[in-house]
């Protein structure tokens, strides 16, 4: 070929990978975009901005001001484990050294549960264990229905995208929010109710066994409950 030819052919090439070069960066540009504008969202305490995975609702969540519990937080704590557990567990709220440290369920109570499904065998690796809602309210003060509503979505993304066998709640606020009802936990536990698909057990707040430590058994029952749900048994 000659060479005016050849530089044709590479001017033409050159033209097409501007081009793909060109929608790439419009395509990034629109995902950051997208991206800011969840945050700003989320910031301003809208949030009709759909996230992702599980991984980036926890970042975007760390600037969340949708309640006034922003104030008074040191860390959101979102949730941990993986994203194909076979069982939910969800508390209430996390408490102080949640708090301090972002993680769920590692102070006393979270140990009394963690040993308590060691010892009916569940492992951790089977177990996504979250909150109603990700901070802490001051003083371990009971979370207001106002901070419940402005937390869920993150609640109904977790559960929509685990999409678990079994739900476990723990405790009253729990329960209630999962059930749609305004029972007692003392009547809501001890049995498994089928919900949109889903095996829902109800069992006390571990903080509340460790007020009452004769009532262990009945937590351990109701976890002894959810392994056999896990398992179809
Ligand atoms: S409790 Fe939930 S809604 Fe309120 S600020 Fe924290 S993450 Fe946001």
């Amino acid at each position: 070929m000659r060479e005016k030819a050849w530089k044709r052919v590479i001017r033409a090439l050159e033209r097409e990978k501007m081009l793909d070069n060109t929608q790439l960066i419009l395509k990034k540009t629109r995902e950051t975009l997208k991206e800011r504008s969840a945050v700003e969202e989320i910031k301003e305490g809208k949030m009709s901005a759909k996230f992702k995975n599980i991984d980036q609702m926890k970042e975007l969540a760390l600037d969340c001001r949708r309640c006034r519990l922003y104030k008074t937080r040191d860390n959101v704590v979102v949730g941990e484990g993986p994203e194909n557990a076979k069982v939910v567990f969800i508390g209430e709220a996390p408490g102080a050294d949640e708090d301090l440290q972002g993680k769920p369920f590692i102070g006393r109570s979270g140990k009394k549960l963690r040993a308590l499904l060691q010892e009916v065998g569940i492992k951790e690796t089977e177990i996504y264990i979250t909150n109603i809602i990700k901070c802490r309210p001051p003083n371990n003060r009971n979370p207001q229905s106002d901070e419940i509503k402005a937390c869920e979505p993150y609640l109904h993304f977790q559960l929509d995208t685990i999409a678990p066998k079994v739900i476990c709640t723990l405790g009253t606020f729990a329960s209630q929010w999962v059930l749609g009802t305004k029972e007692r936990i003392g009547l809501l536990r001890g049995k498994v109710i089928e919900k949109d698909g889903m095996k829902i057990i109800a069992t006390y707040h571990p903080s509340f066994i460790l007020r009452n430590p004769g009532m262990t058994p009945n937590l351990k029952n109701d976890l002894e409950m959810v392994k056999k749900a896990i398992n179809n048994e």
